[in-house]
């Protein structure tokens, strides 16, 4: 065994303990290559159990935190979903290892250009856009999922509706200098929106344009 199986194999183990049981997350993450979305300083820690930053004053969330999103999203092979805060590309590269056909949005230039790059394999399906996320992607819409992985203090109208009847909205939403709610909508064949709570979680914050 090399030292990165090891490390990745001691990640699954604590993934499952802390509750992640969906295997087709769990191969997911087994496969997606973290220390590639992480930088060259931090490759040693790619694989332990954490947030690391990943410049402009941004952090790749921690294994657990993109587990239990992806997770909860409920989603699989050939579902579409929206992404909001590309970041690193890694929790993009996950759904997209999964078999999802991934919309994702980056506001920082620099940082979507680094994700382009790293999410550029013929297997994975991600179409990548720069600019503000809040007003979704209407194109591509409905989808089975969309996650938002930088806090609000609401969930926004605009990408409410993009959701499909079925469909789960993953989001952080609270107090966005301090502690959020990980929150999922799931919306009834009516449009409806039922709410659960995951717990308490700490995201960037969301900004505007
Ligand atoms: N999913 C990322 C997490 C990145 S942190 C990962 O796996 O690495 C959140 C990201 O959201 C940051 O890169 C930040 O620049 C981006 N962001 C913040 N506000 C945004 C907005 N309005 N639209 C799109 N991206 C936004």
């Amino acid at each position: 065994m090399t030292k990165r199986d090891e490390a990745v194999g001691a990640l699954i183990d604590e993934l499952r303990h802390q509750g992640i049981d969906e295997d087709t997350v769990l191969s997911a993450i087994r496969s997606v290559p973290r220390a590639d979305f992480v930088s060259l300083l931090d490759r040693q820690a790619a694989y332990a159990n954490r947030p690391l930053p990943i410049g402009e004053g941004q952090t790749i969330s921690q294994p657990y935190i993109v587990a239990l999103m992806t997770q909860a999203a409920g989603v699989g092979r050939g579902d579409r979903v929206l992404e909001i805060g590309t970041g690193s590309g890694y929790q993009t590269a996950v759904l997209a290892e999964m078999g999802c056909v991934v919309y994702s949005i980056e506001i920082r230039p620099a940082l979507a250009r680094r994700a382009a790059k790293l999410l550029d394999r013929p297997s994975w399906a991600t179409h990548l856009r720069t600019g503000d996320g809040n007003v979704g992607w209407p194109s591509a819409a409905p989808f089975a999922a969309i996650l938002i992985t930088a806090a609000a203090r609401g969930l926004s109208p605009a990408l409410a509706k993009q959701l499909r009847p079925g469909g789960r909205i993953v989001a952080p939403l609270g107090d966005t200098d301090g502690v959020q709610r990980l929150v999922v909508y799931e919306k009834d064949a009516d449009g409806r929106l039922e709410q659960t709570d995951l717990g308490g979680v700490r995201f960037v914050p969301l900004v505007s344009d």
